[in-house]
């Protein structure tokens, strides 16, 4: 190969890799692990430790965290960082220094806040995200955006602040991909909006990239796959947590 040709070839593989970083720096977290690992094991992960940090709430505090809690000024935060700001020990230092730099006096779109989210939410996003969630796929790698969440709380209660009392075996929280909401927004999604519309499954409603199946966290912690194929009735009986066999849709992953 002579030496222009070996130069010409070096100066567009340059050009190449300054395409691709650009890429990469726009559109946020390289996922580097996602080709090789079948989502459905991280996203069991995530959603174990939103059941566990859950009953570990339930057993400090009584009862669950409401789905949006407003304090006397009427600012509302949602249970999502209620969870990660009462375990501060089950944070990295870095992500409790983080945690600690958010304004939970303040709305939570108020101008430093959503600094406080452009500057630190990527470290948290990850708990509260299942890899199936749409992605953009740029040169063979995936790039997932650091803003949504892929898991709501269903709320029971009009208002959608008040936490209920349970049986252990109904759902709190449920997979809703593509429902672009940002993690740390006050927004979940109401009981009636899945049991009423034409199907229970879609955009806006329970959603997930696995093939068969839509997952949720009960309120005893345990990670459950609801069928996408369920009947209705079958569907609201597991979210009351009166399904008869309602361990028979247990997920079998392992932490
Ligand atoms: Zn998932």
């Amino acid at each position: 190969m002579n030496l222009r040709l070996r130069l010409s070839m070096k100066s567009l593989l340059g050009m190449w890799l300054a395409m691709y970083l650009g890429v990469a720096s726009s559109c946020g977290r390289f996922d580097s692990g996602a080709a090789q690992t079948p989502p459905d094991i991280p996203c069991d992960r995530s959603l174990r430790c939103i059941g566990r940090w859950l009953c570990l709430y339930k057993e400090k505090h009584g009862t669950f965290p409401p789905s949006t809690l407003i304090d006397a000024n009427g600012n509302k935060t949602s249970w999502r960082l209620v969870l990660l700001r009462s375990f501060p020990e089950y944070l990295s230092g870095p992500q409790e220094v983080a945690m600690a730099a958010y304004k939970s006096d303040q709305p939570w779109n108020s101008p430093e806040n959503i600094e406080w989210s452009n500057a630190h939410g990527g470290q948290f996003h990850s708990r509260f995200f299942c890899q199936t969630e749409a992605y953009v796929e740029e040169h063979g790698a995936r790039w997932i955006d650091e803003q949504f969440t892929s898991y709501l709380m269903v709320v029971r209660q009009q208002d959608g602040v008040e936490a209920m009392p349970l049986p252990e075996s109904a759902i709190v929280v449920v997979e809703c991909t593509g429902c672009a909401v940002s993690w740390w927004k006050p927004e979940d999604i109401c009981i009636n909006t899945i049991l009423e519309a034409d199907s229970p499954f879609g955009t806006g409603r329970l959603n997930s990239g696995h093939p068969d199946f839509v997952k949720a966290v009960r309120a005893d912690g345990e990670v459950i796959n609801i069928p996408k194929d369920i009947t209705k009735n079958d569907l609201r009986d597991l979210l009351d947590g009166t399904h008869k066999e309602a361990d028979s849709f247990l997920s079998k992953r392992k932490r």
